[in-house]
């Protein structure tokens, strides 16, 4: 069950809103104890990088509790929004892990334009349409396949095996049992056709 926040927290008239401390305060007041933890010290008052690409600048917009389907451990997930003027601009990613986040705090994040959006909406499109199309075609525990839109140059056109699939779209794992490649989205694997 995710925790929406408060527009006014996310945007003031399309950039960071100047939201105090105390204010933050009082918007999580109703969070379960667990959610208000995270959100005590990953608050959406404040802009965020990632350790995974510099470029990436949020907002957080939400909070989610996530249940671990093997262990029954309670994880926080975070509802991520890029800013306007970087290359992802218009797509929001849910259910991210908050210990990604390095605290920024530049107040230049800026929503979405209308035009961002739409421009994510085509592209979202293609990426669906290529989804259903790879779905066709289910993969299973050991075929082999090779990657095509992965940037892994050191695996190009090599067979590699699955070896763990969570959901046929997009989280399939290839390689070695213990230090796989993944999660990969199905459109991204070939069947490998060739001599083994
Ligand atoms: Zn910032």
């Amino acid at each position: 069950m995710p925790f929406v926040l408060s527009a006014w927290v996310m945007v003031k008239e399309g950039t960071m809103g100047n939201v105090t401390d105390k204010e933050w305060e009082a918007e999580i007041e109703d969070f379960p104890e667990s959610v208000k933890a995270v959100a005590r010290k990953y608050p959406a008052n404040i802009c965020w990088r990632s350790t995974e690409d510099p470029e990436f600048h949020y907002c957080i917009i939400d909070y989610a509790r996530a249940k671990n389907k093997e262990t029954g451990e309670e994880k926080i997930t975070v509802t991520l929004a890029h800013s306007s003027g970087t290359r992802r601009a218009g797509i929001a990613t849910f259910g991210q892990d908050p210990t990604q986040l390095i605290r920024c705090g530049c107040g230049k994040w800026k929503a979405p334009t209308q035009e961002d959006k739409k421009r994510q909406a085509i592209k979202l499109g293609e990426h669906r349409r290529k989804r259903q199309e790879a779905l066709k075609d289910p993969l299973k525990i050991g075929d082999l396949v090779t990657l095509k839109g992965v940037d892994e140059p050191e695996y190009a056109d090599m067979p590699l095996p699955v070896v763990r699939v969570e959901s046929q779209g997009v989280h399939i794992w290839v390689g070695s049992e213990k230090d796989p490649i993944g999660p990969l989205f199905r459109h991204d694997l070939e069947r490998y056709s060739g001599p083994v």
